[in-house]
């Protein structure tokens, strides 16, 4: 279905990752690190290698998980690579997006997507933000994305738009880096599944890891094949209603390709 690896100009890749900075451990009032559930971890780099060996991340994009010890944290790797990602290279942020003990260690521009979003919203408990090739022509073009088979159901009615400039005023780099923007970003997603960046890429939630890797998976392949069928023709969307019930279908169904995906993997460090 997808290409393991897609050869997208550099250009467009978000610079987010490049300009990566580098947070100290909090000087004052710090917060102390809770006890991680090691299961949770292992599937966070799971999570991460099998987005990457799936062609939704590249050198870019990242995933988190809410802590399932402290709700109010949650998990992400430093700024690397997610192909990269080892269970030592896993940080805890608080909900305002600061690392709890970076030790030095650079971290990802674009973490405010994940802290504002898990402010938001009580639901989600793991997130992932890609710039996954197929999705980008959907946030440019006012062409919705919708759900054009069963496996993409949980794109509802359609998938929203952040439109960055309606942010804020003035241009910016596109990058969703502090939580004001990352407020926006959350504002818009809504109670949706799935967000488009217009000029940038796509955020997906879910309740579990195995669920938002599902998604984020499934909304690309569901761009691609929606690009291919309106070459074809006239395209006859799953109605609102169809995806409602087919979505809870596969809320059953995340665990499947989750288990072959680790398989792929092999063994992780
Ligand atoms: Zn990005």
């Amino acid at each position: 279905l997808l290409t393991p690896r897609f050869a997208l100009p550099v250009a467009l890749l978000c610079a987010s990752a490049l300009a990566a900075v580098t947070v100290a451990a909090r000087q004052s009032a710090p917060v102390a690190a809770s006890r991680q559930n090691p299961a949770l971890i292992e599937d966070l780099v799971y999570a991460n290698r099998i987005l990457a060996n799936q062609g939704v991340v590249d050198g870019f994009g990242h995933v988190s998980v809410r802590d399932d010890k402290n709700p109010s944290h949650f998990l992400m790797s430093s700024s690397m690579a997610p192909a990269l990602v080892t269970t030592k290279d896993i940080l805890e942020y608080d909900l305002e997006g600061a690392p709890i003990d970076a030790a030095g260690r650079a971290v990802y521009l674009e973490r405010f997507i994940h802290a504002a979003i898990y402010r938001a919203r009580p639901d989600v408990k793991a997130i992932v933000h890609s710039h996954s090739p197929a999705v980008i022509p959907f946030g440019v073009t006012g062409t919705i994305l919708r759900p054009v088979f069963h496996m993409g159901a949980f794109l509802g009615e359609g998938a929203p738009i952040f439109e960055i400039r309606d942010a804020v005023s003035g241009p910016t780099d596109m990058l969703i880096s502090d939580n004001k923007l990352g407020d926006a970003l959350a504002h818009a997603l809504g109670g949706h599944a799935v967000i488009l960046l217009r000029g940038h890429g796509s955020t997906a939630v879910g309740n579990s890891i195995q669920q938002v890797v599902f998604r984020a998976f499934y909304t690309e392949v569901n761009a691609k094949l929606q690009a291919e069928a309106m070459a074809v023709g006239k395209v006859n969307f799953l109605t609102p209603e169809e995806a409602a019930k087919a979505s809870k279908n596969l809320d059953t169904l995340a665990a499947r390709p989750w288990e072959l995906w680790k398989a792929q993997i092999g063994k992780i460090k």
